[in-house]
C-alpha cells in the first residue's frame, strides 16, 4: 500500500495542476492506481457458486480448503503457482549470476527464499481458485 501510494504521487505531484492536459493526466494517473489497488487486493470467488470467499493462505491447508457457502473442495491453481514460481526465479537469479557474478547455487537460494518469503503477500493473491478434481 505504501509502495503504491509513493508510485501515486511519484506520478501526480510535480504536474502543476492548470491545464485541462494535467487535469486529465493527473485523473489518468489516479485510475492507474485504482486499478493497482485493486488488482492487489483482488476479491476471489467460489468456481462453482460464484460466491465471494475469503482463501486460506496455502500454508493453512494441506490438500484443499472447502467453500463455506456451498462447501465444495478448492485449491489454488498449480498452473499458476508453477509459472509465478518460474519466472520470479529466473528474474532474481539470471541477474545475480550474469550481473553480480554471484555463485549460481547461492543464487538459486537466494531466488528460492526470497519466492518463500514474497509468495503469501504478493503472489498468492493472483493464483487463481479451482474445483481440486479439475
Ligand atoms: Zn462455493
Amino acid at each position: 500500500m505504501a509502495l503504491l501510494t509513493t508510485f501515486y504521487w511519484q506520478f501526480t505531484l510535480p504536474i502543476p495542476h492548470t491545464s485541462f492536459i494535467t487535469q486529465a493526466n493527473t485523473i489518468a494517473m489516479h485510475l492507474i492506481a485504482k486499478h493497482l489497488l485493486r488488482v492487489l487486493t483482488v476479491k476471489k470467488y467460489c468456481p462453482h457458486c460464484q460466491k465471494a470467499l475469503d482463501v486460506p493462505a496455502m500454508s493453512a491447508y494441506d490438500e484443499h480448503f472447502d467453500c463455506p457457502h456451498c462447501g465444495i473442495a478448492l485449491m489454488h491453481n498449480e498452473k499458476d503457482i508453477f509459472i509465478y514460481a518460474i519466472v520470479f526465479i529466473v528474474a532474481i537469479t539470471v541477474p545475480l549470476i550474469a550481473l553480480f557474478n554471484v555463485n549460481s547455487f547461492i543464487a538459486i537460494a537466494i531466488a528460492l527464499v526470497g519466492y518463500r518469503l514474497l509468495r503469501p503477500h504478493f503472489f498468492e493473491p493472483r493464483f487463481r481458485i479451482k474445483h481440486v478434481s479439475e
